[in-house]
């Protein structure tokens, strides 16, 4: 029942019509019998201030942020973590009321936590020497490369279509800090996916290839096998199981579908605003029976 104690959390973004967030956070909160309910809020660009700021004057408890706002937002907003500052995007907003100055909205970056707990979760162990090669140059890889070089990995190299995007990510994620982790950006060919997979140990699409309704689509090409020593992430998660992720089950090669860095960035989120342990499992099936229908 929703009433004068129902807390609200929405989705800030435009358009908002295929977004899974809904349902995954109000079936975790019926799951655990809160009286808190997630919205679509749909916001046009140039408005973002204003909905920022209006989250605080309705009294909701925060937000998601997605395209295109995870970087307009900024300006709107009290304090940052330490990643979303350095990504300079945020994707969760955490409004605050109880200090005295009046609401206080505070943002994080999600994306970057999600992704490592699935890599982890999926069986990646970190470690010296490892060599990870990034498909794509986005917003969503700025998150992956900014993780990777975060676990102190020996390399990664980041192929993109436009070598320009990649060169810029490179310099700008990579001039952060003083990581000890070599980057380097290159013209996303076959040739040169092939040659950097073969001496990596994981490789990650963040590219949006191999997306319903194109599920036949895969960056890697179709008669060659995958190393099988490789972790495959795909970031793409309609559908579940993408051809990439296909051929790398096929080749032996260990796969992690795109699902769970949505479930973990999304349960995170849930953390931060509830203040208690999010049920993944719950959060998990509500995304997958959505997918399958
Ligand atoms: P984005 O900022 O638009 O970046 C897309 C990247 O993919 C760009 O580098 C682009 O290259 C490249 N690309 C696009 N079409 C391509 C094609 N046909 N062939 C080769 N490269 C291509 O998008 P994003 O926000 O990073 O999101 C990327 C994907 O990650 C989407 O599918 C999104 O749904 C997924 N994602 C998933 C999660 C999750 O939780 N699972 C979270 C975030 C994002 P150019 O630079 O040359 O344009």
């Amino acid at each position: 029942m929703i009433d004068a104690q129902t807390q609200v959390v929405g989705l800030l973004g435009w358009p908002l019509e295929h977004s899974l967030s809904p349902l995954m956070h109000n079936a975790a909160f019926k799951a655990l019998n809160l009286n808190w309910r997630y919205l679509p809020l749909p916001v046009r660009p140039g408005q973002e201030r204003d909905a920022v700021r209006g989250l605080a004057a309705l009294g909701l408890r925060g937000a998601n942020v997605t395209i295109p706002h995870k970087q307009a937002v900024l300006p709107a907003l009290d304090s940052l973590s330490q990643t979303a500052g350095e990504l300079r995007a945020v994707n969760t907003l955490i409004v605050d009321y109880e200090g005295a100055g009046g609401p206080r909205i505070h943002g994080e970056n999600t994306d970057h936590s999600g992704f490592l707990r699935a890599l982890l979760a999926g069986g990646f162990q970190a470690g010296n020497g490892q060599r990870a090669v990034v498909a794509g140059a986005g917003g969503a890889a700025r998150a992956v490369v900014y993780s990777l070089l975060s676990l102190g990995l020996e390399e990664v190299v980041v192929l993109n279509r436009s070598l320009a995007h990649a060169q810029t990510l490179v310099t700008e994620i990579g001039g952060l800090r003083p990581w000890k982790t070599r980057l380097e950006a290159l013209p996303f060919t076959t040739g040169a996916l092939l040659e950097t997979s073969r001496r990596a140990d994981l490789l990650v699409n963040t590219t949006p290839v191999g997306t319903w309704p194109e599920t036949e689509a895969s960056i890697w090409p179709g008669r060659e096998a995958l190393p099988a020593n490789l972790f495959v992430f795909d970031l793409v998660y309609n559908p579940i199981e993408t051809r990439l992720l296909q051929q790398a089950r096929r080749s032996k090669a260990r796969a992690i579908n795109g699902v769970e860095m949505l479930v973990q960035q999304g349960a995170l989120a849930f953390e931060m605003w509830c203040g208690m342990a999010a049920p993944l499992g719950v959060m998990r099936a509500a995304c997958k029976r959505a997918l399958r229908r």
